[in-house]
């Protein structure tokens, strides 16, 4: 199954990649949507930290990199 996306931001297409995610305190791979034109990850952790407000600290030194 295909999962077509569209950018929130942008518009624009979404290519659906797995990613590792560079916590300071944890790393862990998950899949989300990252946008070709502007970059934008969407993701279900992304949807989660939204709801766990208390995770915003760890988020600005969280850096995500394309896993090969
Ligand atoms: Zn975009």
């Amino acid at each position: 199954m295909v999962i077509k996306m569209q950018c929130p931001k942008c518009a624009g297409f979404m290519m659906y990649e797995k990613f590792m995610d560079m916590g300071e305190s944890s790393h862990f791979y998950f899949y989300g949507w990252r946008c070709i034109s502007c970059g934008t990850i969407v993701d279900s952790t992304i949807l989660i930290n939204k709801m766990y407000k208390n995770r915003q600290k760890e988020n600005k030194h969280r850096r995500l990199k394309k896993a090969c």
